[in-house]
């Protein structure tokens, strides 16, 4: 889970990491309010996900509250990169004498932690990684050992900060390190990490990846979801603990593994790219190894309410799980679906493969339930899938 920069900012703040006072806001109005708090003289910022906000003309100086109020309304409701601005940060400014950039974050290819530093940071960070990379010096982090005084003196070393920040350099990487650990957090990122003209280091910028793997052991974390942005199938799919991702289409697809869905997913926009509509995939649903009744009505209740979805496929290799569990699940849960009062009125395309299917199959057959179709071939019933979508339309 990505934060936004207020909520990256608090959480550096809880930390001890320096950060200048500010504030949200969601109205001009209420940003003058809280620019006036802060004193007047406020740097305005988009709140989006995504970077490269300074360029996109997210980030204002205002000189007072009433400047602020302006800038405000300049920025809320613009767009960056496809976000629309719904909030403005407003925070103290500060004057820049030198912007540096630093990261903590999770190396995957070389399963380490890293950081990333360079003495030339601000919003050019990434043309400088491109064509000077000895500008962005890169240490490992030892899980084990963290990030103690010694590494931080070997990090401020190896990026070549000015002797007369290195101390407080030093200090802030070994917060953020601890930061980083506390929140389970797979990047921490601070660009531009400035140094002042009062010569002090500051955090005038901060990004923040958590992992949603730790997030049983951070229920105050949960606040910082943004609900508005959360489809509400997938918060339902969410609460099911479902894999469930909401695509444009209509043919709702349910498989077991990843792979397969992922696979089924592709067969099926090709079966329906030359029919009327070019009906396509509606979302992405692994329903995992288990497919018990249980796990087979929550998918099925997730898709069947999407008012997108035409038809369905439900696409399954059976493997662990065998292909008589599954048809067993698949008619137990129509009929859950049935007692729970939901409407089950779309085609239903079954697919049964692998271990046991011909049990599987005749388990459906005799099942005779009305709405279901088997067709043996992935092919053949991703067409008829998109076919019944395409009728429907
Ligand atoms: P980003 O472009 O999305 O990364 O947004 P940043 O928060 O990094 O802001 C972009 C640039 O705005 C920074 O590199 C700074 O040069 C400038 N900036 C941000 N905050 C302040 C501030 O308080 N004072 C001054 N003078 N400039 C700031
Ligand atoms: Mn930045």
């Amino acid at each position: 889970m990505d934060l936004y920069e207020y909520q990256a900012r608090e959480l550096f703040a809880r930390h001890g990491v320096p950060v200048l006072d500010g504030g949200v806001a969601s109205t001009p109005d209420e940003a003058r309010k809280v620019a006036d708090q802060l004193g007047g003289r406020v740097v305005v910022k988009a709140q989006v996900k995504t970077g490269g906000r300074g360029k996109a003309g997210g980030v204002k100086l205002a000189d007072d509250a009433a400047d602020a109020q302006a800038r405000a309304t300049d920025i809320l409701g613009m767009d960056i990169k496809g976000h629309t601005v719904h909030k403005v940060m407003l925070a103290v400014t500060a004057d820049i004498a030198e912007e540096y950039y630093f990261s903590f974050l999770l190396d995957r290819a070389n399963r380490t932690f890293l950081a990333m530093s360079s003495v030339q940071g601000g919003v050019e960070i990434e043309q400088v990684a491109e064509e000077s990379p000895d500008q962005v010096a890169k240490i490992a982090i030892d899980a084990n050992v963290g990030v103690d005084r010694a590494k931080a003196d070997e990090i401020v070393a190896a990026t070549g900060f000015p002797a007369e920040v290195a101390d407080q350099v030093a200090e802030l990487v070994i917060k953020l390190w601890a930061a980083f650990v506390a929140e389970d957090a797979t990047l921490v990122e601070v660009n531009p990490l400035a140094r002042t003209t009062d010569g002090r280091v500051l955090a005038l910028d901060a990004k923040v990846t958590l992992d949603e793997n730790a997030e049983f052991r951070h229920p105050e974390q949960a606040e910082l979801a943004d609900s508005s942005a959360v489809d509400p199938l997938e918060q339902r799919a969410k609460e099911k603990h479902l894999n469930y991702v909401k695509l444009d289409g209509e043919v709702g697809i349910i498989g077991n593994g990843a792979g397969l869905v992922m696979s089924t997913l592709d067969v099926v926009a090709y079966a329906g790219e030359d029919l009327p509509g070019s009906p396509k995939p509606a979302n992405f649903l692994d329903i995992g190894g288990g497919a018990s009744a249980e796990v087979m009505a929550n998918g099925l209740e997730i898709i069947l309410s999407d008012p997108a979805v035409r038809s369905v496929f439900v696409n399954v290799f059976g493997g662990i799980t065998a292909c008589d569990a599954v048809a067993n699940g698949i008619v137990q849960a129509l009929q859950v679906l049935a007692d729970r009062g939901e409407d089950v009125s779309k085609p239903l395309v079954v697919r049964l493969d692998g271990n046991n299917a011909e049990e599987g199959r005749r388990i459906l057959t005799e099942a005779k339930h009305p709405l279901v179709q088997q067709v043996d071939t992935m092919d053949g019933a991703a067409r008829r899938a998109a076919e019944l979508a395409a009728q429907g339309a």
